[in-house]
């Protein structure tokens, strides 16, 4: 008799062992040795094909993926949702910027999730990212303020919560789902969540279809050599530039000091968000030097 086969989502790894959502349950499974040999280890987010093998299962394939992050190690991320606030702590426009860039680079949609508005409504925030083109929802974990349209922003989606430390992710996660009681404020400095490196890569489902991956700090969605953006990409990880690219006097205009650069023209009219373009150039240098590196 042929083995039932069932698919469902990796949700947890550890030292060898997968935890997949099927519709009755979780099921901790290990991984069939082709997979490794095929290059193919599972990743937290894939969607696994799996059969049981008693109380343990076995994953014997693995669903192609539509995208993959090395550090964090993540697969089949639908969107990034990017906390960010104006006060305790004021986040930085460069963080998001690089964040939404190393999304953007993969073809993942990202959405600016602006917190603590009960003691700062960050206004300036919500203009710059709206203006160019994200999606922006005003939240406060206090008052509930914003809680139901996030919900619906990820409704169904597998999104990374990122941002840095103390914006509000974790009191946000437990308001969306109050039985995960992650620990936040100072309990959950004490617990070094803040030290990404110590943890592991965690699903939390909200329901059968709906995941969230909480990612302290911005490090760790950060370029690793293997999510590195190369700097002739880094145009199109900026959808605000879009309207302007190809509008260059130079097709390959870098749209730093060239002549007749639309991107560079757009910024200095204010079309394009001054930030924004600041975040490209900063970007730019980075991306320049590593593969200066790579080449050596
Ligand atoms: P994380 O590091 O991003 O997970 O942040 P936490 O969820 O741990 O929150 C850090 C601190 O900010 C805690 O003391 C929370 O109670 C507080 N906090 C979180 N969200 C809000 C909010 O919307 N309004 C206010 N006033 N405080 C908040
Ligand atoms: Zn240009």
């Amino acid at each position: 008799m042929a083995e039932k086969l069932e698919t469902g989502r990796i949700v947890r790894s550890l030292s060898g062992f997968y935890d997949v959502v099927l519709p009755d349950g979780t099921l901790t499974c290990k991984a069939r040795g082709i997979l490794r040999k095929q290059g193919l280890s599972p990743l937290t987010g894939d969607m696994a094909v799996v059969t049981r093998q008693g109380e343990k299962g076995m994953v014997e394939q693995i669903l192609p993926r539509k995208n993959s992050f090395v550090r964090p190690a993540v697969a089949n991320v639908d969107a990034l949702v990017i906390f960010a606030a104006n006060v305790n702590p004021v986040t930085e426009p460069f963080l998001i910027d690089r964040v939404t860039a190393i999304a953007g680079n993969k073809g993942v949609e990202s959405i600016l999730c602006v917190n603590k508005t009960d003691l700062d409504r960050a206004e300036e925030l919500v203009r710059v990212y709206t203006h160019a083109g994200f999606r922006v929802i005003s939240t406060s974990a206090e008052t509930g303020a914003g809680l139901e349209e996030l919900r619906q922003a990820i409704q169904g989606k597998l999104t990374a919560f990122t941002g840095n430390s103390g914006v509000g992710k974790s009191s946000i996660l437990n308001r969306l789902c109050p039985n995960l009681a992650l620990p936040t404020g100072e309990v959950s400095e004490k617990l070094g969540r803040g030290r990404h490196t110590t943890r592991h890569v965690e699903l939390f489902p909200l329901d059968a279809e709906t995941f969230v991956m909480d990612t302290p700090g911005f490090s760790s969605f950060d370029t690793d050599q293997m999510d590195i953006i190369l700097k002739e990409n880094l145009q199109y990880a900026f959808p605000d530039f879009g309207p302007y690219l190809g509008k260059c006097q130079f097709h390959d205009c870098s749209h730093r000091k060239e002549p007749d650069c639309a991107i560079r023209e757009a910024a200095e009219a204010g079309d394009i968000e001054r930030t924004r373009y600041d975040s490209y150039l900063k970007l730019y240098e980075k991306a320049a030097q590593y593969k200066e590196w790579e080449h050596k």
